[in-house]
């Protein structure tokens, strides 16, 4: 069988991952990613070997600067058989109009509105509903982290209620213009925050509020949860849960912070120390009074990525079975092992 056709708009942090992740399955191939700018990205990219594209009218600089092109962002399109949208929040759906006009099925990032697409995409919560699906919005690397947790728990206890503070990184390791530098920074003052609607659009029926903070860190977001169960479980019941989970992995060993959580990520020898699954913290789980607490630590950069490519598989029909297709993933990238 051919492998599906997979392009990358956009190879910025999360599109040179997922780039790297398709070039790792059986069923798909990465036809070519594109470029906006000859930078260091793009430098790599070449390394690697992949076909880059450039907007037509750069395609100059790029070849003034010794790149070889392999045509346009429309050319790369045509190639297609899906395009993975990873330009930055708010970008990726000025090219709605691009994917349309050439038929080709469009996967979008967490930083699109959920209007983008009909379906807002989970592995474990949602999966069946992309199936055959032309377009679909994986959601952001917290609503990602927070279906993770809940829908096991929904599944086997019922939720009541969620209610989460959530910590965010003030900006990617890379990244050189965002903040804050010395604040915390209420994001937003006005509660909630979009992250329980977000999660709302794959799992309508949880009751969930949501805060956010955005704090000097680069490296992880952390959760606090807390959780209203429908029926009574212990704390040793939730950790045998999330412990069963795919892509939860259970942080233990005198961790207590996300920066060891990158250190232990980078002693694993993680491609650029990533951490796919969520970081629940086991010490922290805890029950009082019938409900449930717990820390979470989520690694922005990475924790989508296995997700986009089970989007891929739902959408191109080339896996029905959700757990067959997030094994296969993890299979492939080298997630699994627990501690
Ligand atoms: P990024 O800025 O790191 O990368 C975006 C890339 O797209 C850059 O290389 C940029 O040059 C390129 N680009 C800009 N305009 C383009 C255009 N018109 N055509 C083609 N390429 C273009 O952004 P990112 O952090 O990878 O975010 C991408 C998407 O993923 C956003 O929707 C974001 O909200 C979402 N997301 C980001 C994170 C994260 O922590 N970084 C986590 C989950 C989801």
């Amino acid at each position: 069988m051919s492998k599906v056709k997979v392009a990358i708009n956009g190879y910025g942090t999360i599109g040179k991952r997922v780039a790297d992740a398709v070039a790792l399955q059986d069923d798909m191939e990465i036809i070519g990613i594109s470029k906006t700018r000859p930078n260091f990205e793009a430098k790599t990219a070449a390394m690697k070997g992949y076909n880059i594209y450039a907007p037509a009218d750069k395609i100059d600089s790029f070849k003034n600067d010794g790149y070889t092109i392999a045509g346009s962002i429309e050319d790369m399109v045509k190639a297609a058989d899906i395009v993975v949208d990873c330009t930055p929040g708010k970008i990726g759906v000025s090219n709605k109009a691009l994917y349309e006009k050439e038929g080709v099925k469009a996967i979008w990032q967490g930083g699109e509105s959920k209007d983008i697409a009909p379906i807002s995409f989970n592995s474990e919560a949602n999966y069946a509903d992309a199936i055959g699906a032309d377009y679909v919005r994986v959601v952001s690397c917290n609503t990602t982290g927070l279906c993770r947790v809940i829908y096991p728990l929904d599944q086997k206890y019922g939720v009541e209620k969620v209610r989460v503070t959530i910590v965010r990184r003030g900006g990617d390791p890379g990244d050189i213009k965002s903040g804050p530098i010395d604040a915390l920074v209420l994001d937003p003052i006005k509660l909630p925050s979009h992250h329980g609607p977000d999660v709302k659009t794959i799992m309508p029926h949880i009751n969930i509020t949501s805060a956010a903070i955005k704090a000097p860190t680069s490296f992880m977001h952390l959760h606090v949860l807390n959780i209203q169960l429908k029926t009574e479980c212990s704390a040793e019941d939730v950790k045998n849960l999330f412990a069963s989970r795919p892509r939860i992995r259970m942080i233990a060993d005198g961790i207590s912070a996300t920066a060891q959580i990158i250190e232990f990520g980078r002693d694993l020898g993680r491609p650029r120390n990533d951490m796919w699954e969520n970081c629940v913290f086991r010490d922290s789980v805890s029950v009082d009074d019938g409900e449930l607490y717990f820390f979470q630590a989520i690694h922005q950069e990475s924790d989508v990525i296995p997700e986009n490519v089970d989007a891929i598989r739902a959408m191109m029909s080339l896996e029905k079975d959700n757990l067959k297709s997030i094994e296969k993933t993890n299979k492939s990238m080298g997630i699994g092992f627990k501690c």
